[in-house]
């Protein structure tokens, strides 16, 4: 199938694309590096009058530094971010992240922004990101805010982004040395999106302690607090402490009744818990 026609736009700043995208008589669809939208208007899923590439605006292409945090625009690709052409606060985990989305073609052209906004279960970043404490900089009609991107997304598809909005860009906290980071992703072949994510970070010098259960067909399920899901409020997260009830009572209200895809998804936590001891 072909995509139905549409009008393209290609403006410069981002006030533009707002003006564009609060229009209430025509609907309007952002682009940016198209991987999931190219297949989405091609299948007539989306069928927008006007496609709104934002990939001209130099403020999503910006990357910002201070002792705290990298700033990352929405349209920095997974391959800008693999290849190291953009800071990497997090000791290598951002890269060793982007490196394991899809191949190399949808790298180069998939952005850290459109993965968020497109909101699949099934994506690295959201679940990553999620574990890492990043914050969503978004900008529409209404202003300027910040959102985690732990609540970034509310469910399958669909996110906490009002009408017009758009994420300009992704703030990650940087790790201290103390942090330990564990990320596993299951999939059946590399490249493919994953059945299951298990991502773990411990940063005592930050005092964090998160772990994050993702691909479960729904947002991510982030344990903020994951102390208390290795039986007490300090030291590292352990296999031999993992709390396999609250685990699977996590998964159970998330809505995950098949037993395998339970073990699926604790097998992933428990290969991030190893790899975070091992890092
Ligand atoms: C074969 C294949 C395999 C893949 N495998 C993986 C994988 O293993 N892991 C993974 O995580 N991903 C995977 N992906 C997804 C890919 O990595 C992209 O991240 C994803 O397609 C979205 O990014 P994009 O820049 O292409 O967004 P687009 O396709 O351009 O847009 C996606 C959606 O987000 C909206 N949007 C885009 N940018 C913004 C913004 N800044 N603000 C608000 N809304 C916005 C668009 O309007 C659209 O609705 C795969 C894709 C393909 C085609």
């Amino acid at each position: 199938m072909k995509a139905a026609n549409f009008e393209y736009e290609r403006p410069g700043d981002i006030k533009s694309v707002i003006a564009l995208a609060e229009r209430e008589d025509i609907v309007t669809k952002l682009l940016a590096g198209g991987q999931s939208l190219g297949p989405m208007l091609n299948l007539r899923l989306a069928q927008p009058d006007v496609l709104v590439d934002i990939t001209a605006i130099p403020e999503l292409k910006r990357v910002e530094e201070n002792a705290d945090a990298v700033t990352l625009g929405a349209c920095i690709t997974h391959a800008d971010i693999e290849d190291g052409r953009v800071p990497d606060g997090c000791a290598g985990a951002l890269s060793t992240v982007a490196r394991d989305i899809a191949y190399r073609a949808v790298r180069n052209r998939g952005t850290i922004g459109g993965s968020l906004a497109h909101a699949d279960p099934a994506a690295d970043w959201i679940s990553c990101l999620a574990a890492m404490g990043a914050e969503a900089l978004v900008s529409g009609p209404a202003g300027q805010r910040t959102l985690a991107v732990a609540v970034l997304m509310t469910g399958a598809f669909d996110t906490a982004l009002a009408p017009g909005e758009l994420i300009e860009a992704v703030r990650i906290p940087r790790f201290s040395r103390s942090a330990r980071w564990g990320y596993f992703k299951v999939s059946r072949k590399t490249g493919e999106m994953a059945q299951a994510i298990g991502v773990v970070l411990h940063d005592p010098d930050r005092g964090v302690c998160r772990a994050v259960m993702g691909a479960t067909e729904s947002a991510p399920i982030v344990f903020a607090q994951a102390a208390a899901l290795f039986g007490g409020t300090s030291g590292a997260p352990a296999l031999d402490r993992l709390d396999l009830d609250a685990a699977t009572q996590a998964l159970i209200t998330a809505g995950i009744t098949d037993a395998i895809d339970r073990k699926l998804h604790i097998t992933a936590l428990k290969r991030a818990i190893g790899r975070a001891a091992q890092a």
